[in-house]
């Protein structure tokens, strides 16, 4: 094989994702006093802003110093007492890591098994809330966006199913993958426990995770007996009250984060959504139509704004697919996980991204494709999501009234000129 030549590496595997040169340099800095006088302003500042992130006013955001699988632990073990009964679905590796993890710490975990490509089950969701009359199923658990095979599930919808079976469970959502890339709205959905991490949406390194959680969900705290220390969310309650933390915090990332938000608010949350919509779009328009693949999600309804994991064809090895992109031409895309092993491979599209960084990772996985044999028309993925994104705009135009159309045609010349 030909050797690699020098050139930027293309990071396509969804998370993490690319750091915005803005945050990166935001986190070079001289460490200081995490106990002084000054501290508070960045960390209460911080605190404030993610809360508009995650859509609520009345919960309250966390921050720890790990990776999202901590959250996960944070959430299960401050609300809930061993032997409680959870109730999940599992369609991808995210799904059935966290149910893994609820087992591994003693919960009661009902199982709903859905094919891989598809996502949370909401009639039967439903129907299993509705039987359960005595309120014995004290969480429901739902994965936002499973990032081992690019599948969205319906949040509002598990809302839905709850109060259709007017049941009191807790409705723990995993959007580590959706987070500041999907619309997520934790108020609004009764989201009581919602788990991110800062290497996705956030565009920061990996190593902080945030946990939002609701006034229900902090109500059940005093109650659950499950065994916590380092994740205990009572210590961290206290020491956020006055700005600081109950240990060291990761001062670097807590800059990076301070940047990512600014960032995220000169964009617009709402813009930042419908440009991920528009992006992913483009991808799909490439793998469908250009090289006439399959997505491993089964249907458009869950089709994923931030990652596709694209099925190979028979015969081929995805990983074989993956380790020609990275070795000959520099481009990192994302690996199938378990059961989707050497079927698919990933191209993340979440973040600080743009039409023509992704059509590198669109060009290099065809050129990588055609080196192993697959049987894809040069040039047909990047040609067709060109006539994509050249068709439509990153914002979706919004109704112009008279007065700003006369104000409009009014103001050009003056600066511009
Ligand atoms: C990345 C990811 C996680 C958490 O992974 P960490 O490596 O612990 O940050 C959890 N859930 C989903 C859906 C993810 O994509």
């Amino acid at each position: 094989m030909r050797t690699r030549i020098p050139g930027r590496n293309f990071l396509f595997v969804p998370g993490p994702s690319n750091v915005p040169d803005r945050v990166q340099r935001a986190m070079v800095v001289a460490m200081e006093d995490h106990r002084s006088s000054k501290f508070p302003e960045l960390s209460t500042s911080v605190l404030k802003d993610l809360k508009k992130v995650f859509k609520t006013e009345k919960g309250q955001v966390f921050i720890f110093p790990s990776s999202g699988t901590g959250a996960w632990e944070a959430a299960l073990t401050n609300t809930l007492s061993p032997g409680d009964k959870i109730l999940s679905a599992r369609f991808g590796q995210f799904s059935h890591l966290w149910i893994d993890m609820a087992q591994r710490l003693g919960f009661d975990v009902e199982v709903v098994d859905v094919e891989w490509g598809e996502g949370i089950p909401l009639d039967r969701f439903e129907q299993i809330l509705k039987a359960d009359k005595g309120h014995k199923i004290k969480g429901v658990l739902a994965c936002q966006n499973e990032t081992s095979t690019g599948v969205t599930s319906d949040i509002a919808g598990v809302r839905q199913a709850l109060d259709a079976a007017k049941h009191p469970a807790l409705l723990y959502v995993d959007t580590v993958s959706s987070m500041v890339s999907i619309d997520f709205r934790m108020d609004a959905w009764g989201v009581d426990l919602a788990v991110s991490g800062s290497q996705k949406g956030f565009m920061l390194p990996a190593g902080l995770s945030f946990l939002g959680v609701s006034q229900k969900a902090l109500a059940a705290m005093p109650g659950a007996t499950s065994k916590r220390c380092y994740f205990d969310l009572g210590d961290m309650i206290k020491s956020n009250a006055t700005g600081y933390f109950p240990y060291t915090p990761a001062l670097p990332m807590l800059y990076g984060l301070r940047e990512s938000l600014n960032i995220i608010e000169e964009e617009g949350l709402e813009n930042i959504f419908h440009r991920h919509t528009y992006l992913a779009e483009g991808v799909r328009a490439a793998v469908t139509e250009g090289w006439k693949l399959r997505l491993c999600a089964k249907a458009p309804k869950w089709n994923s704004d931030t990652v596709s994991a694209i099925v190979v064809p028979e015969g081929i090895n995805a990983a074989h697919v993956i380790d020609v992109a990275f070795r000959r031409y520099n481009l990192a895309l994302g690996a199938g996980l378990s059961k989707v092993a050497g079927k698919v491979f990933r191209i993340g599209h979440l973040g600080d991204l743009n039409e023509l960084m992704l059509m590198g990772a669109i060009a290099g996985a065809e050129m990588a494709m055609l080196d192993v044999g697959i049987k894809v028309r040069s040039g047909s993925g990047v040609g067709a999501a060109s006539d994509y994104w050249r068709a439509h705009d990153p914002i979706p135009k919004r109704k112009v009234s008279k007065e700003e159309q006369f104000y409009e045609s009014h103001s050009t010349g003056s600066i511009q000129g």
